[in-house]
């Protein structure tokens, strides 16, 4: 099987901006572009594959064709597809919110629970986000600051810069800050518990909370700080390669090519590869495929060796 060039799907949430589409090339005809779901089996919006003999299929439908294999032996632990990316450009702040681990999820919602991590693409001047709670806290008196209006006060607010990797593991409090571009890869479930919503209409009218939900998963104690990548950037031959976040759904490189990578998807897992600076393409054989900014490519496991030329920067993504 060969690699499939992803189209992804395209939301319009009330917080989302236009740096989308005329930064990274993501057409829609939506007035927003708020997400890009650039790998994606998520039924709320699927990948379509884009040119080849699996043109205008979803990545799902191919998947069900050609089998499992595809996914590599670290996918047989999923009974589904492990994960989701999504490129968010958040003009407006997101909701405050928390997604509840697998056990929660699935004994409440009949769907898997998530961790997510945000790789910062591009960020204002001051730009930050939230990123758990500010001290230790007890139930009762998270309930009461979310009651009385009091809940951000509680928030540690982290600021960001380009670069920046953040891993928010299920429980914990969480928001992206206006002004802020990031990269997504999540555990492919779309279970949002929203404790706060800035007083925002949609339609006239604000979006649902979550509260009882939220209370009962939100992390108690305070995170770790985040921001630095969890592995060193080591020069290889053509390009710089930088572990940004691994943990035992997924593991996310940096991938800073200036000429030449040569890469390998192995039977273990296949490869996501999405383009956030720069133009590249991927070459093996006769097969050759842009991988332009904003462009993502679905690499199938035991695919076997491969090039990327160019000057583009690359996050990849295995299970
Ligand atoms: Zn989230």
């Amino acid at each position: 099987m060969k690699p499939l060039k992803l189209i992804p799907a395209v939301k319009d949430y009330i917080w989302g901006g236009n740096r989308l589409k005329e930064e990274y090339g993501v057409e829609s005809p939506l007035e927003k572009q708020a997400e890009a779901w650039v790998l994606s089996c998520h039924k709320d919006g699927e990948s379509v594959v884009s040119g080849g003999r699996y043109d205008g299929m979803t990545l799902s439908q191919v998947i069900a064709e050609k089998g499992k294999d595809c996914l590599g032996k670290n996918a047989e632990r999923f009974d589904y597809f492990p994960i989701l990316i999504k490129l968010i450009d958040a003009k407006d702040n997101l909701s405050v919110q928390v997604h509840p681990d697998d056990k929660y999820a699935m004994e409440n919602e009949g769907q898997y629970g998530k961790t997510e991590a945000w790789y910062i693409l591009d960020c204002e001047e001051g730009a930050e986000l939230i990123y758990g709670l500010r001290q230790s806290m007890t139930k009762q008196e998270l309930r009461a600051s979310i009651e009385n209006g009091t809940l951000l006060d509680g928030l540690n607010r982290v600021k960001v810069k380009k670069g920046d990797i953040f891993l928010i593991q299920s429980g914990t409090v969480h928001a992206i800050g206006k002004g802020i571009l990031l990269a997504e890869i999540q555990q492919n479930s779309n279970v949002t518990y929203r404790v706060y919503d800035y007083g925002r209409l949609q339609n006239g009218k604000p979006r649902e909370l979550h509260i009882d939900k939220a209370v009962d998963v939100i992390n108690l104690n305070p995170v770790l700080a985040g921001g630095e990548p969890q592995g060193e950037r080591e020069e290889l031959d053509g390009f710089c390669k930088t572990l940004l976040v691994s943990c035992d759904l997924f593991t996310v490189n940096r991938l800073e090519i200036e000429e030449k990578a040569s890469l390998c998807a192995d039977e273990t897992s296949f490869v996501s590869l999405v383009a956030v600076d720069g133009n590249g393409v991927l070459m093996k054989d006769d097969i050759t495929m842009t991988l332009y900014k904003g462009e993502s490519i679905f690499v199938p496991a035991s695919f076997g060796e491969f090039d990327i030329l160019g000057n583009v920067t690359v996050l990849e993504t295995r299970v």
